[in-house]
C-alpha cells in the first residue's frame, strides 16, 4: 500500500496509519516523529525545526523534502508506505509528486480524514505521548497504567509542546490555510478517498474498500 493520510492535527492519522502497517507490512512514515526525533537527539534538523514547531508553524518545505527524498527510497518502503502529516503545503505536494515520478513510484490513493473540529480539540488537549517510543495515551479514554510511564517502554509519558492550547489552536489555522487546499490538489489528481469518521475502524474499512483488500 502507499498511500497519503491526509486531516487535520487530532483527525487519527497517526492511529490509522498504525492498524494499516499491521495489514500487509507498510512502513509508517511520519514527518512529525521524524522532526521530533531530531529534536531530541539535538541534531541540525532538529535545532532548525524546534521554534516552528513549538509554536505549531510549520517546518520550511525544503527542509521536509530533504528529510522526504531520503526517507523514500530507503529499503523498508518498497513494501509499501504510509505518509502521515507530509506533505502539508501545495509546493511539497508539487515536489513529492516529481519525487515519485522520479523513483518510479505510484501511489494508491489519498485518504482524507475528516473529523469535527470540537472532536479534534478535545482529543488534543487530553493526547499525550510517550517520549521513549511515541505512544499515544489519552488522559480521558486511554490513559497509561501508572500515570506518566509508558506501558510499553516505560519512558516519560508527556504533553507535546504543541499541545497547549495555544499552539494546538495555531495549528488548526495553520491546516486550514496551509493543509487543507492539498483536498482539491489530490481531487483534481482523481484519486482522493474522503472519509467522514471518528472512529479510525471506519477509516480502515473504507481504505480497504477502497483498494479492495
Ligand atoms: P505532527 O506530529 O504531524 O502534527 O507534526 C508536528 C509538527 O511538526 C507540525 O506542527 C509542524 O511544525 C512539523 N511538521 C510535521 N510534518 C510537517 C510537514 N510535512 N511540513 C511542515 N512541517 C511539518
Amino acid at each position: 500500500m502507499k498511500l497519503i493520510l491526509l486531516g487535520a492535527p487530532g483527525a487519527g492519522k497517526g492511529t490509522v496509519a498504525k492498524l494499516l502497517t499491521k495489514l500487509d507490512g507498510s512502513v509508517q512514515i511520519s514527518t512529525g516523529d521524524i522532526l521530533r526525533g531530531a529534536v531530541a537527539a539535538g541534531t541540525d534538523l532538529g535545532k532548525k525545526a524546534q521554534d516552528f514547531m513549538n509554536a505549531g508553524d510549520l517546518v520550511p518545505d525544503d527542509l521536509i523534502m530533504d528529510i522526504m527524498k531520503a526517507r523514500l527510497q530507503e529499503d523498508d518502503c518498497k513494501s509499501g508506505y504510509l505518509l502521515d502529516g507530509f506533505p502539508r503545503t501545495i509546493p511539497q505536494a508539487e515536489q513529492l509528486k516529481t519525487l515519485l515520478a522520479d523513483i518510479g513510484d505510484e501511489l494508491d490513493c489519498t485518504v482524507n480524514i475528516e473529523v469535527p473540529r470540537d472532536v479534534i480539540l478535545d482529543r488534543l488537549t487530553t493526547r499525550r505521548t510517550c517520549t521513549g517510543c511515541g505512544e499515544i495515551y489519552n488522559t480521558k479514554s486511554n490513559p497509561p497504567k501508572t500515570e506518566g510511564k509508558c506501558d510499553k517502554c516505560g519512558g516519560d509519558v508527556v504533553q507535546r509542546d504543541d499541545e497547549t492550547e495555544a499552539a494546538i489552536s495555531n495549528r488548526l489555522d495553520v491546516y486550514t490555510e496551509k493543509t487543507a487546499p492539498l483536498v482539491g490538489f489530490y481531487e483534481g489528481e482523481g484519486n482522493l478517498l474522503t472519509v467522514d469518521a471518528t472512529s479510525s475502524d471506519a477509516v480502515i474499512n473504507a481504505i480497504k474498500g477502497k483498494l479492495g483488500i
